[in-house]
């Protein structure tokens, strides 16, 4: 017999082998301890945040960055590129680029901790919403700096309201959820959407003590919510006064159409029941939706959406929140809305906006030439008197005649043609 171990023991080669063998092994053994030895201190003495791109917050902080890239320690190398819309009093838009991070690791100097900065896309995941490649933000400090996570996210949310200040954002509905359509647009003053006598102050104080007694609805049980219609010809104002008065109590609006293709039951209740917080409610045309005889089976077909007349109102009585819930409805046809919709509970006080009073035709001319032609605004209230003109026309009138009021005056009878045909 052979003896193995003697073999192998004696002969010079194989004991090399078997040597080299074990320094590798143990080299091996000794790598896989540094890296989880590094993995533990990096845990230890590490902290992340990671903001994926589905977030509110996540706009916000590409913006943080964008504003921080001068202090950027280790240049990025890769930028992207970030489209900024601005908005003058005008209404005219001028846009700037600015530049943020791209895709990778950079570091970032702030409130005296260092941060690294790593923006990541997830080629394979595709946000559904968006149709937007999967993207995070993943920010990393050391512990002991861990408070700078929050004071970077509250200034980055700041600046980001501030850009709101003193505009209204108008949401729509995009799927399931709200979206901001266009850009905020500058506040309009209440004042300059001229109701009859009393009608808008009636209005914001119904509102205003709606929203100062929360705790009344609160110990009664009550669902917080309150609804209003606005009824009357159209180009009286009633989109125009609601966006007014959201600027007015700083809140923003969510615009639905009841006959937007694809919207049905369960979405509507869900949007009505997800509306941003301090958003006014807005559902447009009521009447457009529900007639009677578009309810008939039998034109189903020609229901662009698929809401039904219950879903409605089971997703108006379902809107149960915390905060106040404030719903506006319009109509030019209050006549065609079935009872059961504008009963109070769903609608709380009816509004008629009608063809410009004597009192609005004469505030409308003093808002477009000055209170120094109320001797005219008199003459021109009554040249208008008996006749139907809404508050639109009137509008349309005064833009053509600017700057020369008695030009407006002397060519009323354009107006009251125009009127006539309309
Ligand atoms: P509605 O919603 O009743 O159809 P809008 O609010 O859309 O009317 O008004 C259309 C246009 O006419 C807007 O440009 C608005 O500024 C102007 N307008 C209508 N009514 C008034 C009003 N009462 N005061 C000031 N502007 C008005």
């Amino acid at each position: 017999m052979v003896d193995l171990s003697a073999f192998f023991s004696d002969n010079p080669y194989f004991s090399a082998g078997f040597g080299l063998l074990g320094v590798g092994a143990g080299l091996a053994v000794l790598r896989q301890g540094a890296r989880r030895g590094a993995d533990l201190m990096r845990r230890q003495l590490l902290v992340s945040m990671e903001i994926p791109s589905h977030d509110k917050s996540y706009q916000w902080m590409l913006g943080w960055l964008s504003r921080r890239g001068a202090e950027t320690l280790l240049q990025p190398r890769h930028m992207a590129v970030q489209t900024r819309y601005k908005q003058h009093d005008n209404g005219s838009v001028s846009t700037d680029f600015t530049l943020a991070p791209g895709q990778g690791k950079h570091v970032v100097f702030y409130g005296g901790a260092f941060i690294q900065v790593d923006r990541q896309r997830n080629t394979k995941m595709i946000d559904v919403q968006s149709a937007a490649p999967f993207e995070t933000v993943t920010l990393t400090t050391l512990s002991r700096d861990r408070a700078v996570f929050p004071r970077i996210l509250a200034e980055a949310r700041e600046h980001a309201l501030a850009q709101n200040e003193g505009r209204t954002v108008l949401y729509t509905s995009f799927g399931p959820e709200w979206r901001a359509f266009g850009l905020p647009r500058k506040r309009r003053v209440l004042e300059s959407v001229v109701l009859d006598r009393g009608v808008s102050e009636a209005v914001l104080a119904d509102v205003s003590d709606f929203m100062a007694n929360a705790s009344w609805y609160d110990a009664r049980g009550i669902p917080y919510r309150r609804g209003y219609l606005l009824h009357g010809p159209p180009g009286t104002g009633k989109t125009s006064f609601i966006r007014a008065l959201a600027g007015h109590l700083g809140f923003n609006i969510c615009i639905l159409n009841l006959s937007e293709r694809g919207l049905t039951d369960d979405r509507l209740s869900h949007l009505l029941a997800v509306a941003p917080e301090r958003s006014l409610l807005l559902l447009e045309d009521v009447d457009a939706a529900f007639t009677p005889t578009r309810q008939l089976p039998e034109h189903a077909a020609l229901r662009p959406s698929a809401v039904t007349f219950s879903g409605l109102l089971n997703a108006l009585d379902g809107v149960a929140s915390s905060d106040e819930r404030i719903i506006f409805m319009t109509t030019n046809h209050i006549h065609r809305l079935d009872p059961a919709l504008i009963r109070p509970g769903r609608v709380d006080l009816k509004v008629f906006l009608g063809y410009a009073s004597p009192y609005q035709i004469r505030a409308m001319f003093m808002r477009f030439y000055g209170h120094a032609n109320h001797a005219r605004a008199d003459v021109f209230a009554d040249a208008l008197a008996g006749h139907s003109v809404s508050t639109a026309q009137l509008q349309g009138h005064f833009v053509v005649y600017k700057k020369d009021p008695q030009c407006a005056l002397d060519n009323v009878e354009d107006l009251l043609s125009s009127a006539a045909q309309s």
